[in-house]
């Protein structure tokens, strides 16, 4: 697998705005957010997506949701509600090869999927 954005994140070679970190798993601000709150979840095993995860990978990919989970209940947004996001490939939209679940909130957010 070859390197990524987000591995050079995770190696802290390139800054991001980080909000969480355990040996695991790492969450930053996006750097385009569509959202008031616009956090990525990634894990730091170079997973590339849901499509390639290996069943192995089950349990740090269900952290992902529990981390998002925090996250949000800690910016206040989670009663309100959110959205959590995995997109997968080249239909699914995925641009970077590493595995992120996006955390989008802070406003009511539009349903926007359809063929392009
Ligand atoms: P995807 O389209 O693959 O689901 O999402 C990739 C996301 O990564 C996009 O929302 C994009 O804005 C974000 N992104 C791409 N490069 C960087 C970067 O260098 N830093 C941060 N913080 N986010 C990035």
């Amino acid at each position: 697998m070859g390197d990524n954005i987000f591995l050079k994140i995770i190696r802290k070679e390139i800054p991001a705005d980080i909000v969480y970190e355990d040996e695991e798993i790492l969450a930053f601000y996006d750097i385009h957010p569509i959202a008031p709150v616009h956090i990525l979840v990634v894990p730091k095993k170079p997973i590339e997506s849901i499509a390639t995860m290996d069943d192995e990978d089950a349990a740090v990919v269900g952290r992902m949701f529990l981390v998002a989970r925090d996250i949000a209940r800690d910016l206040n947004i989670s009663e309100k509600g959110y959205k959590l996001l995995i997109r997968v490939g080249k239909d699914g939209g995925q641009e970077v090869p590493h595995l992120h679940l996006h955390l989008l909130g802070g406003a009511r957010l539009s349903e926007n999927i359809h063929p392009i």
